[in-house]
């Protein structure tokens, strides 16, 4: 089965890889983008750049117009209750940030921070240190065997000190759905704040956060086929209302003088500062575009590349999968063959894939490995991306065994 991306065509840089030999499995990293997407970032450069929410004139109000259209659409997207429960960060990192310097003041010293054991370190890091600023107790949700967060110890270690859950909804190394219904109701269940790191879920469907029962859910458009450099984080109204403000300076106050200021409330006193005005409205097209596929023809499309994957990777000796990936990427170790010397191989044949930690040390050491090599997938990969992917790696196993 050639397994041809309908899509393909759409990403200008997938030609323009495939020119230079490269064969891009990376996505899970960061994502190519449309045409529609390059052309909005030329467009709003090429017909005037202008500030957005300050000036009156022509090109200040387009802006201001496209920029808060993307905010629409986000809240669309999501199924927010209003476009003033969506803020714009730089990304899933920074929208962490904020809500660990936001929240802090909620917090008492022994009060519970739960996390799991496979988050990236922009869903541990922000809290580890938040639970040092405070004193409070990180508590980290164990996993099974399959890479799911364990729910019979959730329901342990859950309790009425929990004053907060972060979780992921996908794992950016293990590729499952987290058992996320659950997790939240035991959370909401002790009064505990709750935060969904979609990073890597919002890639993969729509997802309706008020169906979901969160209180923030945040991702990063430039997994999402759209521009770097901005992130979406949906807060729940009464939740975006507990949140201290965390950067400060332009267009974030009603009033200011030498002495004090008096602080919009979200989404704009969590904006301070020029935003990424062109990113945002790039992120618009990204939402656009992707709004118009037929989306059980690219869930289709990734399911049956995936499985692809996993027979691919199956049928070859001493390949270790970690965990039991579901969609969209698989990590793998091979027996007594160091990382490190595969992903050079796979490299020097134009390769994309990430090899390391992928950004998640902990949850390495908690299933006992110092790396490994993992392929992620997107809408325009294709048979072809795989079979190159296959040929590299027999290549690379036949030399270092
Ligand atoms: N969480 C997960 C699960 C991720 O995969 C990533 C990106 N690798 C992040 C958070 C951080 O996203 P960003 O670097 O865009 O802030």
């Amino acid at each position: 089965m050639s397994l041809k991306s309908p899509w393909r065509s759409d990403f200008p840089a997938l030609s323009a890889l495939t020119a230079e030999g490269q064969t891009y499995l990376d996505s899970a990293a960061t994502a190519q983008k449309p045409q529609a997407v390059l052309d909005a970032l030329l467009g709003y450069y090429a017909s005037g750049a202008a500030n957005v929410h300050r000036a009156q004139h022509l090109p200040g109000e387009r802006a201001t117009r496209a920029f808060e259209g993307t905010r629409t659409q986000a809240a669309h997207w999501l199924n927010a209750a209003s476009p003033a429960e969506i803020l714009f960060t730089r990304g899933t990192t920074e929208a962490i940030n904020l809500l660990a310097y936001g929240l802090e003041q909620l917090f008492q010293p022994g009060d519970e921070l739960v996390i799991s054991a496979l988050e990236h370190h922009a869903n541990l890091l922000p809290w580890q240190q938040l639970a040092l600023r405070r004193q409070l107790k990180l508590v980290v949700l164990p996993l099974d065997d399959r890479g799911l967060i364990d729910l019979v110890r959730a329901r342990e270690l859950i309790g009425p000190r929990t004053r907060l859950l972060a979780v992921s909804q996908l794992s950016n190394v293990l590729g499952r759905w987290q058992p996320l219904t659950e997790l939240l109701a035991l959370a909401r269940a002790q009064g505990a704040l709750t935060v969904v790191d979609g990073a890597q879920g919002a890639v993969h469907g729509r997802h309706d956060v008020r169906a979901m029962g969160c209180d923030f859910y945040t991702f990063s458009s430039h997994k999402l086929y759209g521009p770097d450099g901005v992130g979406v984080l949906y807060g729940r109204g009464e939740a975006l209302a507990r949140l201290r403000h965390w950067q400060f300076g332009g267009e974030m106050v009603h009033t200011a003088s030498y002495q004090a200021a008096d602080f919009h409330g979200a989404p704009l006193g969590f904006e301070a500062g020029t935003p990424a005005i062109a990113s945002v409205i790039g992120l618009g097209a990204a939402l656009d575009y992707l709004g118009n596929l037929d989306q059980a023809a690219v869930a289709g499309h990734e399911a049956a590349l995936h499985l692809k994957l996993l027979a691919g990777l199956a049928a070859r000796d001493g390949v270790r999968l970690l965990g039991e990936p579901e969609l969209a990427l698989a990590s793998f170790q091979v027996e007594s063959v160091h990382n490190a010397d595969l992903a050079h191989l796979l490299t020097e044949q134009g390769i994309a894939v990430r090899a390391g930690h992928h950004c998640a040390m902990p949850l390495m050491q908690t299933l006992g490995l110092s790396g490994a090599i993992r392929v992620s997938l997107g809408l325009y990969n294709d048979g072809t991306d795989l079979e190159r992917f296959f040929g590299a790696l027999d290549k690379a196993l036949e030399l270092l065994r």
